[in-house]
C-alpha cells in the first residue's frame, strides 16, 4: 500500500502476505475509510494515499485499517459475487497446436520469436501486437477485433507498455495471425525491446506537458530504422518517457527514463530532457531512476546510444542496466554524457529551441492537465533545481569535498527560498537579494516553520567553508528538510489561490 510515482516515487508498503479472497472488498472498504478520514483534504496534489502511509508510516496505517476492519458491519455484498466472478473466466475456442517453422518467411519468424511468448499451457502462445508510440486507428482496431475473433474470441488486453496483448493463440494458427496483422500493418517485431517504448501524451494534447515526449519517441523510431538500427533489437534496456515530471511515463521505472524540462538561455527556451538512469520494475520497483543530467530535447537519441554504447563495452558478466549504473555512480556517467548536455544559444543553433517532430520555435504554455497534476509553474522548476544541487551536494560529500558539499546545500535552500518567492510575486530579473527578502516575508511573518528558517539564515550568514564532517552531514540534513518545507509551504500558497 501507499506505492505511486508523480513527481517523487513512493515503493508501495507490503500491508499483508496473504488476504483472503473473501476479505479484499471489507479490506478496500477499511483503506477507503481511513483515507477518507485522515487523508488531505485542501491539496488537491497531495491527496494521495502515499502521502498519509508516509505520513504516519506503515506500521500504524495497517493498525488503523485492521481497527476499521473490526467495526465494519457484515455485508453479503464482500462475497456475493465470487459466486459470478467464475462466468468471467475465457472460454478458449481453438484447441492448443504445435507450429512449424519449416519452410516460413524470415519475417515471420522473427515476428513469432520476438512478439509471440509461449504460454504455460501447452500449444498456446501470447502475442502482443506492437503499437509504435501507443497508436492505432479505427480500421486497425476494427479489423484486430475480428481476426481475434477467429483464434481466440473476444478478449484482448491493452498494456502498460502501449501495445495489445492477445493470450490463447494456438501455435499452429500464428502463421495465419501474422498475416492478419500483416494486413492491418500491425506487424511491426520489436514487443519488449528497447524500440518498444512508453511515452506520456505529452504537449500532443496534455496542457501541462513541457516538452513532446511522443516527438521524442516518434524520432527514436526514426533513428532506429535509420542510424540507430543495431540498438533496436536489444531486449537489455528499456527506455520510459513523460512529458514532465508528473512521471505518467513512468521515467522511474526505466533503465532510461526521460522527462520533460525546460531551459532559457538569453531570450529563448529551449526543451530539454532529464535523464533518468537505473529504474527498475522488479522487486516492487526496488530502484528508482537516479536523476543523472539535463540534455536538450536534440541530443536525447545521442544520450540513448552513448549509454547503450556504455552498458555492451563496460557491463561485467550478467549485471543488468541498473546495477551497471549503480556500480559506474553517478559522477562517472555524467561525465560521459557531459558534451551532450551543453545547450547552444539561439543563434548557434536553432534547432535546439524547437521540440522533436514540431516545426515552431518551442514556447511554454500551460494549463490543465490529463492528469490530476498541478500546473507547472516557474516555482516547479526552482524546485527542482533545488532537488538536484542538495543530490550533487550529498554526491560532494559521499567524495569527501565537504566545503562544495556545503556550498552546494545552500544554493538548493537558495532556490528552494526562491521558489516560495517567486510564488510571492517576485520577479527573478529583478535580482533581489533572496535572504533578505525571505527573512522578511517567510521567516518574520512566522510563516517557515521557525528552526529551519533560521538554519538556513545562519547557514548563509556563514558562507562556503570546510565544517567537518559531521557538521556537514548535518547541513545536508537541514538542507533537505528546508526544502521539503519550503515544498509544503508552497503547497499551500498555491492550494490558497486556487
Ligand atoms: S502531466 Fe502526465 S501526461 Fe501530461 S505531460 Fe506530464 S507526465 Fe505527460
Amino acid at each position: 500500500m501507499g506505492g505511486g510515482l508523480g513527481p517523487i516515487p513512493y515503493q508501495a508498503k507490503l500491508f499483508s502476505e496473504f488476504v483472503p479472497v473473501a476479505e479484499m472488498l471489507p479490506l478496500a472498504q477499511a483503506v477507503a475509510r481511513v483515507f477518507a478520514r485522515l487523508g488531505e483534504k485542501k491539496n488537491r496534489a497531495r491527496a494521495r494515499m502515499k502521502f498519509l502511509v508516509a505520513q504516519v508510516g506503515i506500521a500504524e496505517f495497517i493498525r488503523l485499517v485492521r481497527e476499521e476492519r473490526e467495526k465494519l458491519p457484515y455485508d453479503p455484498r464482500w462475497t456475493s459475487y465470487l459466486d459470478e466472478a467464475v462466468a468471467f473466466q475465457e472460454q478458449l475456442l481453438l484447441p492448443g497446436s504445435a507450429v512449424d517453422f519449416e519452410g516460413r518467411s524470415a519475417e515471420f519468424v522473427r515476428w513469432a520469436r520476438i512478439n509471440a511468448q509461449p504460454q504455460r499451457q501447452p500449444g498456446y502462445s501470447t502475442v502482443t501486437v506492437f503499437l509504435p508510440l501507443g497508436d492505432i486507428n479505427s480500421e486497425q482496431l476494427r479489423g484486430l477485433a475480428r481476426l481475434c475473433r477467429r483464434f481466440v474470441r473476444d478478449t484482448v488486453r491493452t498494456t502498460v507498455e502501449q501495445n495489445v496483448v492477445v493470450r490463447w493463440v494456438p501455435n499452429g494458427s500464428l502463421p495465419d495471425f501474422y498475416d492478419g496483422l500483416v494486413e492491418l500493418d500491425l506487424a511491426q517485431v520489436g514487443a519488449g525491446r528497447l524500440a518498444d517504448i512508453t511515452a506520456c501524451p505529452g504537449t500532443d494534447s496534455c496542457k501541462l506537458g513541457i516538452t513532446s515526449s511522443r516527438g521524442l519517441a516518434g524520432l527514436l523510431h526514426q533513428k532506429f530504422n535509420n542510424g540507430l538500427g543495431d540498438l533496436a533489437d536489444r531486449s537489455d534496456l528499456k527506455i520510459k518517457i513523460s512529458g514532465c515530471f508528473n512521471s505518467c511515463g513512468q521515467h522511474h521505472i526505466a533503465d532510461i527514463g526521460f522527462f520533460g524540462s525546460v531551459q532559457r538561455k538569453g531570450n529563448h527556451v529551449a526543451p530539454v530532457f532529464q535523464v533518468l538512469l537505473g529504474g527498475t520494475t522488479k522487486g516492487n520497483a526496488s530502484a528508482y531512476g537516479l536523476s543523472v543530467a539535463k540534455v536538450p530535447a536534440q541530443n536525447a537519441p545521442a544520450v540513448v546510444k552513448r549509454l547503450a554504447d556504455l552498458y555492451t563495452n563496460e557491463h561485467a558478466d550478467s549485471e543488468s542496466f541498473p546495477e551497471f549504473v549503480r556500480r559506474l555512480g553517478k559522477a562517472r556517467i555524467k561525465e560521459e554524457l557531459k558534451e551532450l548536455t551543453a545547450l547552444p544559444s539561439y543563434e548557434e543553433n536553432q534547432d535546439f529551441y524547437k521540440d522533436n517532430r514540431q516545426p515552431w520555435d518551442f514556447h511554454m504554455s500551460t494549463g490543465e492537465g490529463e492528469c490530476a497534476g498541478e500546473v507547472v509553474e516557474q516555482s516547479e522548476f526552482l524546485f527542482e533545481d533545488a532537488d538536484r544541487l542538495v543530490f550533487e551536494a550529498t554526491l560532494a560529500f559521499d567524495e569527501g569535498r565537504q566545503e562544495e558539499a556545503v556550498a552546494k546545500a545552500l544554493q538548493a535552500q537558495t532556490k528552494a527560498a526562491d521558489a516560495l518567492l517567486v510564488q510571492r510575486g517576485l520577479l527573478l530579473s529583478d535580482k533581489y537579494n533572496t535572504i533578505e527578502k525571505f527573512r522578511k516575508l517567510f521567516y518574520e511573518t512566522g510563516e517557515f516553520y521557525a528552526p529551519f528558517a533560521e538554519n538556513f539564515c545562519r547557514a548563509a550568514e556563514r558562507g562556503q567553508q570546510d565544517l567537518g564532517e559531521e557538521l556537514t552531514r548535518r547541513r545536508l540534513e537541514e538542507a533537505t528538510l528546508f526544502i521539503e518545507m519550503a515544498q509544503t509551504v508552497y503547497s499551500r500558497m498555491a492550494g490558497a489561490e486556487v
